[in-house]
């Protein structure tokens, strides 16, 4: 499933990814960099551009982690995890896919603040009034960072996190659809 440096960063990746589903597709290697900065939605060498600590490279099937993750298991954890969960969502099939979409809309019909993680709490605060209803791209991308932070809340629970400000109602509904989605004897990587 994952392909990964041997040497010091194995034990802490191991522990990262325990008591995850099955995974099934082809390898994806996960790669080590002491900054990561991000231009225009790719990874640069250098600035300008924005500091980020993780990347997923769907096609070329790698993942970019940032090196200090290292010594912060939790944070390791969450964020391999979101990664992860980019490749599970490109192959997830448009039903699910769109039933997550679904869910969320209810949330955000009812006013429901807050999110599970800060990619999709900034992608949420920057939606405009019409994305609801035109699905446009920007809504689009919130749905798939959503579905990414979730499930690295979903693994996290029950730590807690900064980030996770989606109160408790609308968790307890977003926990009911992954607990499903993960009884499946393996997610598509
Ligand atoms: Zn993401």
């Amino acid at each position: 499933m994952l392909r990964f440096p041997s040497g010091r960063a194995k034990p802490s990746l191991a522990k990262a990814l325990e008591r995850l589903p099955l995974f099934t597709g082809s390898a994806i290697r996960v790669l080590f960099r002491d900054r990561l900065c991000a231009r225009r939605g790719r990874l640069v060498r250098r600035p300008p551009g924005i500091e980020v600590h993780a990347a997923a490279m769907l096609r070329r099937r790698r993942i970019y982690l940032e090196r200090s993750l290292l010594r912060n298991p939790l944070e390791l954890r969450r964020i391999l995890i979101h990664e992860l969960f980019h490749f599970v969502w490109l192959r997830l099939g448009n039903a699910l896919r769109r039933r997550w979409e679904l869910l969320l809309r209810d949330e955000v019909l009812a006013g429901a603040r807050g999110e599970l993680g800060h990619s999709a709490e900034c992608r949420k605060d920057a939606l405009e009034r019409s994305a609801l209803r035109t699905r446009s791209n920007p809504w689009r991308r919130y749905v798939c960072e959503s579905f990414c932070d979730s499930a690295a809340w979903w693994f996290l629970r029950p730590a807690r996190h900064q980030e996770f400000t989606l109160p408790r109602r609308w968790r307890a509904r977003r926990a009911r659809w992954l607990a499903r989605l993960m009884e499946r004897p393996a997610l598509p990587l």
